[in-house]
């Protein structure tokens, strides 16, 4: 086992994208063989077409992305899919997270449909999950390792903060009081659903490099 190995983020959302990378890169104590890992993104890739998400569930879009973008690039490919499931919706917008307003990530019109549709919603029923799915596929495309992620918290009645993407100005951390739109980065990167299911696929990805899958 040497390296430096080629791994693919399967994103074209540059902020996902870029928390992906940071999930990924730091030199891991407990897992330094992940130092091996240069990871690169779909930039090289410009004319790659999208990935249809038409899967019914966020395990199934994330081995499609992963499984696809594999094939297509010949690198190994970690994807993500995730999204939002509000508890007074039924867990919408769920799979449809990026695309719940129409067209496909529009973040204001999504923010602001989540916001009307929970208009009615008194305060103590206003929970909601993040939820993250990942899926890691081999150059083939054949999907070597899957994990998940789960991240709880409350919709707030506006949006608050700058930071993050996507519904993040909307989901209140009771504990801090915060949106994950006003917490810094790096508290996101310890409770976010992608934190939690990138410290599962750590663990699998670290073996993979030891039995020199990589290789
Ligand atoms: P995907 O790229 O198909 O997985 O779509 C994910 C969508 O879910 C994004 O467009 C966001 O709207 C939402 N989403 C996923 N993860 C997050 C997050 O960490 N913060 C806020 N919104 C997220």
């Amino acid at each position: 086992m040497s390296g430096p190995y080629t791994l693919l983020v399967g994103t074209r959302n540059v902020k996902k994208g870029k928390e992906i990378e940071q999930l990924i890169a730091p030199p891991w104590e407990n897992h330094p063989r992940l130092t091996s890992l240069v990871v690169r993104t779909l930039d090289a890739w410009p004319d790659l077409p999208d990935v249809v998400e038409d899967a019914p569930d966020f395990a199934g879009n994330a081995r499609k992305k992963a499984s696809e973008v594999a094939q297509a690039t010949g690198h190994w490919t970690v994807a993500d899919d995730s999204g939002l499931a509000v508890d007074a919706l039924g867990g919408a917008p769920g799979v449809f997270s990026a695309r719940y307003a129409g067209s496909h990530g529009d973040d204001d019109a999504n923010n602001q449909l989540v916001l009307e549709n929970t208009r009615n919603v008194p305060d103590e029923k206003r929970g909601a999950a993040f939820i993250c799915t990942l899926a890691l596929a081999d150059p083939t495309g054949k999907i070597r390792l899957e994990a998940a992620g789960a991240c709880r918290g409350m919709l707030t009645r506006e949006l608050r903060g700058p930071g993050g993407f996507g519904y993040d100005p909307m989901f209140l951390i009771p504990e801090y009081h915060k949106t994950f739109g006003e917490l810094p980065p790096l508290v996101k990167a310890q409770l976010s659903h992608r934190a939690r299911a990138f410290a599962q696929l750590r663990v699998g990805l670290d073996r993979l490099l030891a039995e020199g899958a990589f290789d």
